[in-house]
């Protein structure tokens, strides 16, 4: 590669193109700015890392995109050939715990960048309050929502809280709560039909 075609990969790199990562090493390489041969250990890589949970987080300096740079090109990228030897072209690294500071062989796999983008997609759609949303959306789905009609039902049913909560997806405990007046009582709802009855 010449130092020409290695600047442009970087060029195109940092504007996001999605260019293979051995790709990026060899641009590294080529501009002549790595120092050849002069390659850090995975000891040395890890020694470079702070132990968060069971991250190796990187603690020197990162590209403006966050990724762990070293003078011979990434270092998650030479932890993992250090392991398994080179990224094939086509192929990226994944980081299972999605930090891409992170330099812990174990968590990274192989993926196409097609496969990267799903992923990243999905984990967004299941992140923060979509996935509150979908959570609480599907509780719903399965269970009765309580009002004060339900609550007057469950009063006076000779169910067990266990039948109820089969029958209605309502907690045994919540049953128990509405049984004692400490739940949906009537006196305390001036829309129940109870209202008037119980003051
Ligand atoms: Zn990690």
């Amino acid at each position: 590669m010449t130092r020409e075609d290695a600047h442009d990969a970087l060029d195109a790199a940092r504007d996001g193109v999605p260019l293979p990562e051995s790709l990026i090493t060899q641009a590294l390489q080529a501009t002549g700015d790595v120092p050849r041969g002069k390659v850090l250990t995975l000891e040395q890589i890890y020694a470079r890392c702070d132990e968060v949970g069971d991250c190796r987080i990187w603690r020197q300096s990162c590209t403006p995109s966050g990724y762990p740079r070293v003078k011979d090109g990434y270092a998650h990228i030479l932890a993992w050939e250090h392991v398994h030897g080179p990224v094939p072209a086509g192929k990226r690294i994944y980081r299972t715990c999605r930090d891409c500071r992170c330099c812990e062989v174990e968590h990274m796999v192989l993926k196409t960048p097609k496969q990267i983008n799903a992923l990243a997609v999905k984990a967004g759609a299941w992140s923060g309050q979509g996935r509150i949303a979908k959570i609480t959306a599907s509780h719903r789905a399965r269970s009765t929502i309580l009002n004060d009609e339900l609550a007057a039902e469950i009063r006076t049913s000779s169910e067990t809280g266990p039948e109820i909560e089969a029958r209605l997806g309502i907690s045994r405990s919540m049953v128990s709560k509405i049984r004692r007046l400490e739940a949906w009582a009537p006196a305390r709802r001036a829309s129940s039909i109870f209202a008037g009855a119980l003051a």
